[in-house]
């Protein structure tokens, strides 16, 4: 398709308001958003009442295999949780386990309005065969651990991915370097690190202030905060991709506002595990960009970021007693602009806009939760469920098409992950 027309629809624009308007895609672009010239003739038209166009939904933070391990290990803490579960079932894992547990990953993102999400595991060329063969928007990173036997493997492997894979479908795919996170990564192995991104340009994704106990520890070895030891090795000025960041201080913001940090806001995973509450409030008003993530589907369980946009929404206010923090706009920003800005794509997507990648989501609005329309965003943010994702549009490309998956079999994909699933965690 090299011509699509959304005709009749209501349009959410950058400014946050919504008016009706047709929105013209050409290739994989934004070619007009309403003022469509009597000369441009569409090759398929959807109609759109009844419909909202959103931005496609900007997943942060996830690890999208371990959907293999949902639902295998739940209310533990999180040492005992990974050394007695997760670890021994991912020593398991062969290639095409994380090509099927990545696809599933995809497979629910895209049906619940996800477009991009950014991806940190092992096995990557697969995640990259799967981001490819689905449409799907991703920025991937291959995890680096620098305490265990395969940490020089990792920076090699890292350097051949970001060379064969950065800019890869299309430019669907951006790959940034992973080092896991500092528990992991020791001074020494984050400055190879470090220098591998000044060879590569590339930036960081990276674990940061996830608990206490993490902040505890690099107090007591270093004298410092993660996020000051990260600034003093000077990894920060490399375009950082931060999760979590749940136990920073006022000293650690006003570091990361200086290095311009982006953050990723995972609240389901924090309270499943019990992390703690990010101070989500104070890292906007500080003017960090905060998108959302749903970290793996084993510590949340799900991939849907309606729900982590509406958990957002909820749990600062609870958390500060105080209705007012991230109203339901600013939590939409977050899930979708601010998303794009935290993933270094700010320029390409994350709204409707002339000349943006036409990653679009066609909610439904026809249904009993959209009822009565006061005020589209909130019905978004509060009413909405991934349900009503109808179609969805990535780099102009329609691979949800009225709720039903485009370019993915999901029959042979619930089967294929239900077998591996069940192998990874059966005892030898
Ligand atoms: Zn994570």
């Amino acid at each position: 398709m090299t011509k699509l027309l959304l005709k009749g629809g209501e349009v959410l624009l950058p400014n946050g308001q919504v008016k009706q308007a047709d929105v013209a895609i050409e290739n994989n672009v934004i070619a007009y958003v309403d003022d469509i010239p009597q000369t441009w003739q569409p090759e398929k038209t959807i109609h759109c009442s009844d419909k909202l166009i959103a931005p496609g939904l900007v997943n942060t933070h996830t690890h999208a295999a371990m959907t293999l391990f949902r639902s295998y290990a739940d209310d533990m803490a999180l040492m005992d949780w990974l050394q007695k579960k997760i670890w021994p079932a991912e020593a398991k894992l062969v290639a095409q386990d994380v090509y099927w547990g990545t696809m599933l990953a995809i497979a629910e993102m895209l049906k619940s309005g996800t477009t991009t999400f950014a991806d940190m595991y092992f096995f990557m060329d697969e995640v990259a065969k799967a981001v490819d063969q689905s449409g799907i928007r991703a920025v991937l990173s291959r995890g680096m651990s620098g305490v265990t036997p395969t940490a020089q493997q990792a920076l090699t492997e890292s350097e051949e991915f970001f060379r064969t894979f950065h800019g890869f479908a299309d430019g669907r795919i951006t790959v940034m370097l992973g080092p896991h996170a500092p528990y992991t990564c020791p001074p020494d192995y984050l400055k190879k690190v470090i220098s591998l991104a000044e060879k590569l340009g590339a930036q960081i994704h990276i674990h940061l202030s996830e608990t206490e106990g993490e902040v505890l520890d690099c107090l007591k070895a270093y004298g410092k905060s993660p996020i000051a030891l990260m600034e003093e090795l000077g990894l920060l000025g490399h375009g950082v991709l931060a999760a979590h960041c749940v136990h920073v201080s006022a000293e650690d913001i006003a570091i990361m506002q200086r290095h311009k940090v982006r953050v990723a806001h995972n609240p389901g995973s924090n309270m499943k595990l019990a992390s703690g509450v990010a101070p989500v409030p104070a890292m906007l008003a500080a003017g960090l960009p905060v998108g959302l993530g749903t970290d793996g589907a084993s510590s949340n369980n799900n991939l849907d970021m309606l729900e982590e946009l509406r958990l957002a929404a909820l749990l600062h206010k609870v958390h500060e007693l105080n209705p007012l923090l991230v109203p339901a706009k600013t939590a939409v920003d977050m899930a979708t602009a601010m998303g794009a800005q935290a993933v270094g794509l700010e320029d390409a997507i994350g709204s409707i806009q002339k000349g943006f990648k036409a990653d679009l989501v066609i909610w439904n609005m026809h249904n009993l939760r959209w009822c009565p329309r006061h005020d589209r965003i909130s019905l978004l943010t509060y009413s909405a469920s991934a349900q009503d994702v109808h179609t969805v549009i990535v780099n102009g490309h329609i691979v949800v098409d009225n709720q039903k998956l485009v370019t993915i079999d999901e029959e042979k994909l619930l089967f294929e992950v239900q077998q591996r699933g069940m192998r990874l965690v059966r005892d030898r």
